[in-house]
């Protein structure tokens, strides 16, 4: 039996299966597969190596990766099953990797014989950019190229398809207990993944659904409560255990990140703002921490602002927890969405501006402090949604009015994410589709946009890293026009543009030089003024184009002293200790 799981790469509310993430739809489709039958020989392929067999260098989206370009076509032709994982529901901007949907892949497997099978989120459709309405064109494409679609989950769909194919069923979900030996046996399947070992950060699952959804419905847009009506906490040793499996694998990358709230992990729920419950977070993080001592990366993903604000006490103790056992640049992305009342009430959304602002600051309190990696430990992000219905111009004169407060007031965010509204069949938006104002406000939308890009994310970026700050481990990931981009591997890294070619996929000690609206410039240390091109040195702080002119003629130096000479006096500081002669 042989199986090829094809990874399209997927993206929701509460979940990230894009490189370097491994999400958690493969890995839980392979342990299902395994545990259903032991001689299946299971192939991951990603959609960069469909690309790259069948389009060549034209196909592949992703710069730095090297496809299985001589495998993939033998699998393909040899697979008795061919699963495909893909789905967009929250599209941002990805560095380098570009999810697929189905119409893309279709065209790639359609000639093979194998039985198709459709996972993760795409049946609901994929939205490649915010501002658009998803059609049925994708269900329908999707129901003539495969033979069976997932509509509950998949790998309950794959374990009973691979036990007894009559009687699997497509509607069916699986609870926590049956999912133990899945994600336990599906780790392995990080083995095949392009990042591993050192790249790869894998996405962790500690909760479905929504709490506040459950409580008081969900906010309109959003398809988690959707798919998953109930709420269900992973339990404590579960996780625990598949971390250390992972770890046990050489994973040194986590993320627990599948979850509307980390603050509400094992939260009583309670109507609107659940009520958190820091013992059985500090219990979790603990057990990470003693099966995954030398963890390079542990960070969250959302959580409500509401639950912060209301429940200060229990909230800073878990931001402590967080610090405590995770590791610095961590980010608990807020869905403040709108600071609109009117729009807020509309479209039954989870928190106030007051709330999240208070949460903001809650979290600046206890996470702000710079850690080794030079990032701050632990920080707020803000998630802004444009083109809700109820939208006015006064709307997005309230959301910008508030981030400005927030600037104003020295608070750190880590970022500001602004996308537009997807309408996906099934949510409560699609019964009030033609109240969307992304079209209708178009320019305001852009106007805001550039506002916000400007006069609030320029500003902030340039007090969350200043120049002359040292990023620790950024990967460099790929090159474009001369640059290299590279990250940190985390929560919402930050991209950082190198003015040079540097070796791709090794980590490097970067020197904060410059700042553009949503990314900064860096400069690897040691910095060797005798070696660095003009282009380089032009970005160093305290040089400058006149002061290059300097150093061009006067090198080489025979002293770090003597370079230091030429430096405005103001920047010597930052050089001490990162000039080598
Ligand atoms: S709070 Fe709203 S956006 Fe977040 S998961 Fe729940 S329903 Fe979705």
């Amino acid at each position: 039996m042989i199986v090829a799981i094809i990874d399209g790469y997927t993206d929701e509310p509460a979940g990230l299966g894009v490189p370097p993430y491994l999400g958690i739809y493969p890995r839980y489709a392979y342990g299902a597969i395994k545990k259903a039958r032991k001689d299946a020989r299971i192939f991951y392929l990603t959609i960069d190596d469909l690309r790259f067999t069948f389009e060549g260098e034209q196909g592949i989206k992703t710069k730095n990766k090297t496809p299985n370009v001589h495998k993939t076509k033998e699998i393909l032709e040899k697979a008795d099953v061919i699963i495909y994982i893909g789905g967009l529901h929250t599209p941002g901007k990805y560095l380098s990797a570009v999810p697929s949907q189905v119409e893309e892949v279709a065209k790639f497997i359609k000639p093979f014989k194998g039985i198709k099978i459709l996972g993760g989120p795409a049946f609901m459709g994929s939205a490649h950019e915010g501002g658009t309405k998803i059609s049925s064109k994708e269900l329908t494409l999707a129901q003539a190229v495969f033979d069976h679609i997932a509509y509950g989950d998949l790998e309950a769909f794959l374990y009973d398809f691979f036990t007894n194919p009559k009687e699997a069923n497509p509607l069916r979900f699986r609870d926590y207990s049956e999912l133990r030996d899945y994600a336990l046996l599906g780790a392995e399947v990080v083995k095949q993944f392009p990042d591993y070992p050192d790249f790869v950060i894998v996405e962790i699952e500690t909760q479905r659904g929504c709490p506040k959804a459950a409580g008081i419905g969900g906010c309109s847009f959003c398809t988690e409560p959707v798919r998953y009506k109930s709420i269900e906490d992973r339990p404590i040793e579960d996780i625990v255990k598949e971390v250390e499996v992972f770890y046990n694998l050489g994973v040194r990358h986590f993320r627990i990140g599948r979850q509307s709230c980390i603050f509400s992990y094992m939260a009583k729920p309670n109507d609107r703002v659940p009520v958190p419950n820091p013992e059985a977070i500090e219990k979790l993080f603990k057990g990470i921490r003693s099966v995954a001592p030398e963890v390079k990366t542990l960070h969250v993903d959302n959580a409500n602002p509401a639950v912060i604000a209301n429940y200060p006490e229990e909230s800073i103790r878990i931001a402590k927890t967080l610090i405590k056992y995770g590791t610095p640049g961590n980010v608990v992305a807020f869905g403040l969405e709108t600071a609109d009342p009117k729009v807020a009430k509309l479209n039954n959304l989870n928190s106030t501006p007051e709330e999240t602002y208070e949460a903001v600051k809650i979290l600046n309190e206890v996470g702000a402090k710079r850690g080794y990696n030079g990032m701050p430990w632990l920080l707020p992000g803000i998630n802004i949604l444009f083109g809700l219905p109820g939208e006015t111009k006064k709307t997005y004169e309230l959301t910008y009015e508030f981030l400005k407060k927030i600037l104003d007031e020295g608070l750190l965010v880590r970022r500001i994410n602004i996308r537009q509204v997807v309408v996906f069949p099934g949510t409560p938006l699609w019964h009030i589709r033609d109240k969307v104002k992304t079209e209708k406000h178009k320019t305001l939308i852009k106007h805001y946009k550039y506002k916000i890009r400007h006069e609030i994310d320029y500003p902030m970026l340039k007090r969350l890293v200043p120049v002359g700050t040292i990023l620790r481990d950024v990967r460099a990931e790929v090159f474009d026009n001369g640059l290299t981009y590279g990250r940190q591997i985390g929560s919402y890294p930050l991209i950082v543009g190198i003015p040079k070619e540097i070796e791709l996929n090794r980590f490097y000690d970067v020197l904060i030089v410059d700042h553009g609206f949503r990314s900064i410039t860096g400069v690897p240390i040691p910095i060797n003024p005798n070696i660095e091109s003009p282009k380089v040195l032009t970005y160093l702080p305290g040089i400058g184009k006149k002061k290059v002119v300097r150093i061009l003629a006067k090198r080489p130096f025979k002293t770090k002293e003597e370079f230091l000479e030429i430096v405005e006096p103001e920047k010597r500081e930052i050089y001490r200790d990162i000039v080598v002669i």
